[in-house]
Order: structure tokens, then sequence, then C-alpha cells
């Protein structure tokens, strides 16, 4: 059968652009033993892909030049109807191994995209920074930035659930009222209008105990500052300079830690497999309880749709976990 796919067709230098992705049509064979056909109805769009799309050495390989991309994506095993979750998104066909899909137990009512947000791998992100890289403890004080994006939006929920004060940052106005009146964030400010240092001073005036990295840079810097005695930072990413042409300096505050006891500790999520039971536990419980809000931007217009979805996710442009409808 025929089938589509989004290539890359060569690699940005800065922020990606319309002519670094190629629509391509390819023949797809039957599947062979052990495989499975799977068609695609949600495509994620994350930050880490713009990591992949540089030819350096890192946790997981670069995506090959004139090759099809590579992410998390929800589809129906065409034989059975099964609904599954699998690592060949960017195309609307895949054949994909049996043993490589994940079942998608999804909750009664719930959309099958929030098994590439909440419920999916930006959720237990969330999940494992706030539970083992930087344990959150009730009645602490917690900083989370990219407060309105897929993984702040849940770690942020997550840490009010357990009792936290929960303070965020965010790109604009609208999105910082967004965490604040829907998610539920105790306050959070507009990292494009004030400055963070100054933010902190004055949203969290006993100073931050643990602050969740989504962004790095200036950001980081403040909170290294505010941060309390015995303060932890999980980091998370850095999506401040996913498109830097040249390598960040700072934090330049570092030597703080020494003084505060602080600890700070970088993870990749997919190294903490083993834990998946209990953040599907946690985090299915809250939205049955109805007490954790599925942040969420579907993109439609289909496969043609991702490569500028991608561009506006990594601008900032959407709310929540931006998926594209296949
Ligand atoms: P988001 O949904 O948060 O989307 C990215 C957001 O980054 C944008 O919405 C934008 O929000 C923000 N942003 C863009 N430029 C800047 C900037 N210059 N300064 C501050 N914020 C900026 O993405 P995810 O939730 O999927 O990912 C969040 C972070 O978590 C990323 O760094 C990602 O790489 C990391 N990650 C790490 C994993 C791990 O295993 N360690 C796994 C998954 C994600 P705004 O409008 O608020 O600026």
């Amino acid at each position: 059968m025929e089938t589509r796919e989004i290539r890359l067709a060569r690699r940005p230098h800065g922020e990606p652009v319309a002519d670094d992705f190629e629509l391509a049509s390819r023949e797809l064979g039957e599947p062979g033993e052990g495989e499975l056909l799977v068609r695609n109805r949600f495509m994620s769009v994350d930050p880490y892909m713009r990591g992949r799309m540089n030819d350096v050495k890192s946790y997981v390989p670069p995506f090959e030049l004139g090759k099809a991309l590579q992410g998390g994506a929800v589809g129906e095993v065409v034989e059975t109807g099964e609904l599954v979750v699998h690592d060949r998104g960017w195309r609307e066909h895949a054949l994909v191994q049996a043993d490589k899909v994940r079942p998608a137990p999804l909750p009664h009512g719930i959309s099958p995209s929030a098994l590439l947000g909440a419920l999916g791998m930006p959720g237990m992100t969330a999940w494992v920074g706030v539970t083992d890289i930087a344990p959150v403890r009730e009645g602490e004080t917690v900083f989370i930035s990219a407060a309105a994006g897929a993984v702040g939006s849940v770690a942020g929920q997550i840490a009010k659930a357990r009792g936290c004060r929960v303070v965020g940052s965010a790109g604009g106005p609208a999105k910082a009222e967004y965490v604040r009146d829907v998610l539920g964030f105790d306050a959070c400010f507009d990292y494009r209008a004030i400055e963070p240092r100054e933010a902190l001073r004055e949203i969290a005036r006993d100073g931050v105990d643990v602050y969740f990295d989504n962004v790095g840079g200036v950001q980081l810097e403040a909170a290294i500052g505010a941060l309390n005695r015995g303060g932890r930072i999980a980091l998370c990413g850095a999506v401040s300079q996913y498109n830097a042409t040249e390598p960040a300096p700072g934090p330049r505050n570092l030597a703080l830690l020494v003084g505060k006891r602080g600890t700070m500790r970088g993870f990749i999520v997919s190294d903490h497999a083993d834990r998946e039971g209990e953040f599907r536990g946690e985090v299915g419980g809250l939205i049955a309880d109805g007490r954790l809000t599925l942040a969420e931007t579907v993109v439609e217009g289909g496969l043609e749709a991702a490569p500028g979805a991608f561009i506006d996710m990594l601008r900032g442009k959407h709310l929540g976990k931006v998926v594209i409808a296949l």
C-alpha cells in the first residue's frame, strides 16, 4: 500500500523552517514475521526532536537525512483495531514490531491523544521528576518553568495534589492566566514581561524548595538564586537553548549550591520504565477524580500540518501537549 511520511530534508540551523522537512509518499510492504501494520491516529511533536535533528552524539542517535522522522504516536492495529502506542510517528501508517508497541489502556471518556501527553511520556517525565529526581514534600514551594506545557502542566498539578505550594512561569499573559486559573497553580509569572529573579522574589517570598527545570538559561539561574537550604533541582530540559547556534553560558551562580547544600540532577525518562505502573496509578487516579486537567492542543490538518506544529511548539505558540490528528 502507498502511505505518506515526513522526512528530514536538511539539518536546521537555529530555528527550524518548513524547508527542513519534506512530505513524501512511499510504498509500504506487507507486515513481516512479528510485525503489525498500524494506522496512526495521533502523532506527537516534542522538544527533544530538535536535538535529534542535529548531527551530534547524544543519548539518542540523530535523525538521518532523507529518512522519515520518528516520534511517539497512537494508532490502530489494522488487523484487530486495537489501540497501541509506539515510536513510529511522522507517518500515516507504520510497520511496527509487535514487541515494540505498548497497549494503550485508556480511562473511560479520555481521548487517545492523552497517551502522548499526561498519560504518556511527558506525564511520566513530570511524575519521575517530582517523585524520584527532585522529590516534592507537602508544604514545600515548588517552581516549574514552561508550566503551561506538556510536562510542566502535569508536574505542577501532581505537586499541587501532594500539598505543595506551586508557582510557575510561562510565555505571555494568557498562558500565565491559564496556569493559575485552569491548572490551579498558586501563582504564575510571564517570563517575557518580568525578570524571573524579580518575579520569584515576589511570588516565592520564602524561597523555592524544588525547581523543575524545563527551560534552562535565566530561569535556572533565578531558581538557583531563590533556592532554599537543601533545595533540589530536577534538570528535565533546556528548551530555551535548543535552537542556539552557540553553546549557552551559565548558570553564573552555580557556586551558590555549595552553601545552600543544594542538589541538581539530570534525568532521562526512559531510564525509569520500571516506575510506569506507579505513575499510571497516581496520574490516572488524579484524572479520574477530576483533579488533573489535561492541557492539550490538537492540531488538525494531517501530516502536512506536523512541521508547522513542531516549529510553533518550540516557539511556545500552543498550550499544553501538542499532538497532530492524522
Ligand atoms: P512544552 O509543551 O513545554 O513545549 C515547549 C515550551 O517551551 C513552549 O510551549 C514554550 O512555552 C517553552 N519555550 C520555548 N522557548 C522558550 C524560551 N526561550 N524560554 C522559556 N521557555 C521557552 O514541551 P514539553 O513539555 O514536551 O517539554 C518540556 C521540557 O521537558 C523540554 O525541555 C523537553 O526537552 C524536556 N523533556 C525531557 C524529558 C526527559 O526525559 N528529561 C522527556 C520529555 C521532555 P512558553 O510559551 O511558556 O514559552
